[in-house]
């Protein structure tokens, strides 16, 4: 059975979803499912699901299909096997906060532990998450000592444009090995630590143009 370091990235990165929507089955009571269902549920096509399925080995029983329970044993234990990533968030304004507030709550492998900002009431501000948990939240000039002692690994950036490098070098002292940008900022960055930028506006400027060419892009 291949491990997730052996399988394709992209496989990886549905798993979370494939794991969320049988859980949603097993929480209704239902035993039974088909690639035909899931892809439904989570909206791949069939030949997608079927062949990201493959990748693990025999999962399914032909004229069966699969045993809800066992793939969700199955998926669950993929995901555990990786580390829980701790996060740290610098910049908890609007979308800051509300990312620390959401705490990615529908991945059991993501934990935003602690949020820095350069304006902290009293040094003391918390931001209640989704799980009742508190992440503190403190003054950016703590940020190299406190990092070490939450043992965060990723950053997310949610800083003013204009600070946006500047912390990206600080994330980088501290030794984070990602950072899931939210700045229009193309970071400078050694080839160690990995981005991912973020771009809502991009996001949605592609699905004006699709909207709006939708009858151009069908006939192609
Ligand atoms: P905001 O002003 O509400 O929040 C920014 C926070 O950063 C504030 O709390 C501020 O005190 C803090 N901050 C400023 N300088 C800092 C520093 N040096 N160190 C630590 N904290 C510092 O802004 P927002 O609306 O939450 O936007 C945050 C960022 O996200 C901006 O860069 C914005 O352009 C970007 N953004 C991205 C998307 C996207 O799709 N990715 C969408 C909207 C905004």
């Amino acid at each position: 059975m291949a491990s997730f370091s052996s399988i394709p990235r992209a496989t990886a990165q549905r798993v979370p979803v494939y794991n969320h929507y049988l859980k949603s089955l097993q929480e209704k009571g239902i035993k039974r499912t088909n690639s035909k269902e899931i892809s439904a549920g989570v909206k791949y096509d069939p030949a997608t699901v079927r062949r990201d399925f493959s990748f693990f080995g025999e999962l399914g029983k032909r004229g069966y299909g699969y045993d809800v329970d066992s793939l969700v044993t199955f998926f669950s234990g993929k995901l555990e096997d990786q580390k829980v990533n701790k996060i740290a968030l610098i910049g908890a304004g609007n979308i800051g906060s509300a990312l620390v507030r959401n705490n990615f709550s529908s991945a059991d492998n993501l934990d935003i532990v602690v949020a820095f900002d350069i304006n902290i009431n009293n040094g003391n501000k918390k931001i209640i998450n989704e799980n009742g948990t508190e992440v503190s939240v403190f003054d950016i000039s703590e940020f190299q000592k406190i990092s070490r002692e939450y043992g965060a690994q990723i950053a997310i950036i949610t800083v003013p444009e204009q600070f946006a490098q500047e912390i990206a070098n600080q994330v980088v002292k501290a030794g984070y090995k990602g950072i899931l940008n939210f700045t229009a900022v193309h970071l400078t960055l050694p080839k160690t630590v990995r981005v991912k930028d973020v771009d809502l506006t991009r996001e949605a400027q592609t699905l004006v143009y699709f909207v709006n060419n939708q009858d151009k892009i069908k006939s192609i």
